[in-house]
């Protein structure tokens, strides 16, 4: 069985995709990762993100390679490990702005159409369930509010700080800081949607799952009996 996962930047897909696969024997595939990888190599390169012709004549060069260490996701790039690297912020940007190539997109769909075939997955990412794998047995749109996502990802960067040794924030810093990051989740929401490739869409056939206010937990039972339905 091949599970679809799809929403916007930040609604605890990545998280809820690794737990649920792991529950199932499943593998795990995080798309948004390769987009990730090809925007490094872009990075590397020197090429404006924004020249879509200079990007697409250079990803030919890009041989991107899944492995899985403890069931763990790694992502290679020619060769090379770039799991960690590919988290920067610069990297972020420039994967949205890539993403809204149809020549990227091709060349990655074709990729992760191939993983699918050969092993049952759950597939995260903007296109899953209406593109990538549009005959998955279960499809999921995984949202919350743009507020509720910017939060989460404020508490990580802070736990993150904390176990750096950094100072704490103040609450005012905490407060533009949030409403930084809030931002900028509501304009990757937007290049995400609004793109003419593949635009992040709520499938019709997909179930919605609104985490904005449930547990982990919860989140991940709802997707286990989604397909254990599904499976019957
Ligand atoms: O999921 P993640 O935030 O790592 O994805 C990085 C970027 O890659 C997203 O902002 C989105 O623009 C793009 N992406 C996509 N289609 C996917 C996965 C990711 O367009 N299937």
């Amino acid at each position: 069985m091949n599970i679809a996962i799809d929403g916007p930047a930040g609604a605890g897909k990545s998280t809820i995709a690794k737990l649920a696969a792991s529950a199932l024997g499943s593998v795990y595939v995080d798309t948004g990762a390769m987009y990730r990888t090809l925007a490094l190599f872009v990075l590397e390169k020197g090429i404006d993100p924004s020249d879509e012709k200079g990007v697409l004549d250079v990803i030919g060069g890009a041989d991107i390679t899944l492995s899985y260490v403890d069931g763990v996701q790694h992502i290679s790039l020619n060769g090379r490990d770039v799991t960690g690297e590919i988290r920067t912020a610069e990297v972020t940007r420039t994967s949205s702005m890539i993403a809204a190539y149809a020549g990227v997109r091709s060349y990655l769909v074709a990729m992760q159409q191939k993983i699918a075939a050969r092993m049952p997955v759950v597939m995260d990412g903007r296109d899953i369930c209406s593109v990538v794998l549009p005959d998955a047995e279960v499809k999921i749109y995984l949202t919350a509010s743009a507020r509720k996502r910017a939060e989460r990802r404020l508490l990580q960067n802070e736990e993150m700080q904390k176990a750096n040794g950094g100072p704490a924030l103040t609450p005012e810093e905490r407060e533009t800081e949030l409403g930084r990051i809030e931002q900028e989740i509501r304009d990757r929401d937007y290049r995400d949607m609004h793109r003419e490739a593949s635009p992040l869409v709520q499938a019709p056939d997909a179930v919605v799952v609104d985490s904005s206010d449930m547990t982990i937990d919860e989140v991940v039972s709802a997707i286990l009996e989604i397909a254990e339905k599904a499976a019957k």
